[in-house]
C-alpha cells in the first residue's frame, strides 16, 4: 500500500478541526477520519477563553463566532445564602489578550465555522462515516484500520494526531494509559428559554453558585441559559432523568419560581484523567483524547484547542524541514506537564471552592481587595498563566 504525503486526523471535533485548519493553513496536506455521518450537534462546551479566541482569530473563526455567540467582559461568583460575593471583569487584564472577554457559543458553531472554510481548500480531505479501529506506526509512517459502511479499509500516512474524544481508539489502539479518576457525582445540565436577567438584576453571562449542598452554575448561550447542577452519588439515573426531578432542581434557583420551560437535561459522568504520553513515534493525542476534567471553569476544550495549536506549529516546522524530530517531543513535554499542573488542579480546587461556599467568599474578597491578586487570577481563569507555563517547560 503506497504511503500518502499527508496528516491524518482521527476526529472532527473542535480540537481535530482546530488542528486541520492550522496545518492547512501552513501548507500540510490533511486527512480526517470522522466517525460520525456528519459533525457532531451536542450541547456541550460554550465557553471560548480569551487567548483561545486570540489563536482562533489567525484561522478566521473568531469574528463568526462572535457573531453568532455572547460576548461576556465579566462573571460572578454567588452563594446560595448571600447572592453575589465577587464580580471579576476581563478588562483588568486587556494588556494580555486582544480579546479580554468570553464568548459564549456552542462548540457546534466553531466546527461548523471551521469546516465551512476549510472545505475546498487544496490540502484538505475529510472522510465521514470512518471510524479509526486499529493504528500501526513505523520509522516513517502510521497505518490506519478505518472501518467505514460495515467493510475496513487501510490508509497509510505521514504522521497521525489522535484527536478522537474521550474514549479515543487511537490511544487505545496503542496501549497509552489514561490515568486518574471519575467522580461519584454526576451533572445535570438543563436548559430553558427562561429570561433570567428578568429576575436576577445585574446577572452577567457567567455564574457560579456555591452551596455546600447543591452547587451550580448559570451560563448564557444564545436563546438559552444552561444551568449545570451537582447530583450526588445516592440519586438513581433514572430518578434523575424525569421531569420532575429537573424542574425539583430549577425550582431551588429563585424561591417561588418553577414550572420552567425546559427545552432538554443531559446527564454527564464526571472525570479526572491525563493520557500517559501525549507522543507515541509518529501519533499524537490532543484535547479529550489526551486529557478529560470536569467542566468547571471551561477548561477542556479550551485545553484541547491550545494542545492543538501548540502541536501544530511544532509538525508544521518539522514537515518543512525548519525543525527536527526533537521539537515534537517539546508538544509533550509542555501540554502534558501543564495539563496535571495547571488544568486538573484547577478544575478540582474549582469543584472544591464551590462545595465550601464561606471560605471560597473569603478567598475571593481578599483576591478582589488586591489589584495584583486579581490580575494575576484574571490570568489563571483565563488560561492565559496555562500557556505562559507551558512556554517555561521548555
Ligand atoms: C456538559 C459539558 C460542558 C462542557 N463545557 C465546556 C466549556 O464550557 N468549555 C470547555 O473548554 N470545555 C467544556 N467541556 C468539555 C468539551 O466538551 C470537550 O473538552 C471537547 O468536546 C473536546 O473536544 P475534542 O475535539 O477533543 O473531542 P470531541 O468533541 O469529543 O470530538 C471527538 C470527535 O471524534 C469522533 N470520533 C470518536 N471516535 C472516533 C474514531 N474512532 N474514529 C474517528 N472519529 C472518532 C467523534 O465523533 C467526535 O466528532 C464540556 C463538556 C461537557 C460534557
Amino acid at each position: 500500500m503506497s504511503i500518502q504525503n499527508r496528516v491524518f486526523i482521527a476526529g472532527a471535533g473542535p480540537v481535530g478541526l482546530v488542528a486541520a485548519a492550522k496545518l492547512v493553513r501552513a501548507g500540510v496536506p490533511v486527512t480526517v477520519f470522522e466517525a460520525g455521518a456528519e459533525l457532531s450537534t451536542e450541547s456541550r462546551a460554550s465557553t471560548f477563553h480569551p487567548p483561545t479566541l486570540d489563536m482562533l482569530e489567525a484561522l478566521g473563526a473568531t469574528q463568526p463566532l462572535i457573531a453568532q455567540g455572547l460576548v461576556a467582559p465579566a462573571f460572578q461568583y454567588r452563594t446560595k445564602k448571600d447572592g453575589l460575593v465577587a464580580q471579576f471583569d476581563f478588562n483588568a487584564i486587556a494588556d494580555a489578550t486582544t480579546h479580554p472577554y468570553r464568548v459564549q457559543a456552542e462548540q457546534s458553531k466553531l466546527t461548523r465555522i471551521l469546516l465551512d472554510r476549510l472545505n475546498g481548500q487544496s490540502g484538505f480531505e475529510i472522510e465521514f462515516n470512518s471510524r479509526v479501529q486499529a493504528v500501526a506506526q513505523d520509522k516513517s509512517s502510521v497505518t490506519l484500520t478505518i472501518e467505514r459502511n460495515g467493510a475496513t479499509q487501510s490508509h497509510s500516512g505521514r504522521w497521525l494526531i489522535g484527536a478522537d474524544g474521550a474514549s479515543s481508539s487511537v490511544r487505545r489502539a496503542l496501549g497509552i494509559e489514561f490515568d486518574g479518576f471519575t467522580w461519584p457525582d454526576r451533572l445535570l445540565v438543563v436548559s430553558t428559554p427562561f429570561d433570567f436577567h428578568a429576575v436576577l438584576p445585574g446577572l452577567t453571562s457567567v455564574n457560579y453558585v456555591a452551596d455546600a449542598e447543591r452547587w451550580y452554575f448559570l451560563l448564557q448561550i444564545p436563546g438559552l441559559w444552561r444551568v449545570m447542577f451537582l447530583i450526588k452519588e445516592d440519586i438513581s439515573d433514572e430518578q434523575i432523568r424525569t421531569h420532575e426531578f429537573a424542574q425539583s432542581l430549577m425550582a431551588t434557583i429563585i424561591p417561588g419560581l418553577g414550572n420552567y420551560e425546559i427545552s432538554h437535561t443531559t446527564l454527564y459522568k464526571v472525570h479526572q484523567r491525563v493520557a500517559k504520553t501525549f507522543r507515541l513515534g509518529r501519533t499524537f493525542l490532543a484535547g479529550d483524547a489526551a486529557h478529560i476534567n470536569n467542566p468547571l471553569g471551561g477548561m477542556g476544550m479550551n485545553g484541547g484547542i491550545h494542545d492543538a495549536i501548540n502541536l501544530t506549529d511544532r509538525l508544521a516546522d518539522v514537515w518543512h524541514g525548519r525543525a527536527g524530530d526533537a521539537e515534537l517531543d517539546r508538544y509533550d513535554t509542555q501540554r502534558r506537564l501543564v495539563t496535571l499542573e495547571t488544568i486538573q488542579t484547577q478544575t478540582i480546587q474549582n469543584k472544591k471552592n464551590l462545595e465550601s461556599p464561606e471560605p471560597f467568599k473569603q478567598s475571593l474578597q481578599q483576591i478582589k481587595a488586591d489589584p495584583k491578586r486579581t490580575y494575576d487570577y484574571l490570568l489563571r481563569v483565563a488560561m492565559i498563566a496555562t500557556l505562559r507555563r507551558a512556554e517555561e517547560l521548555g
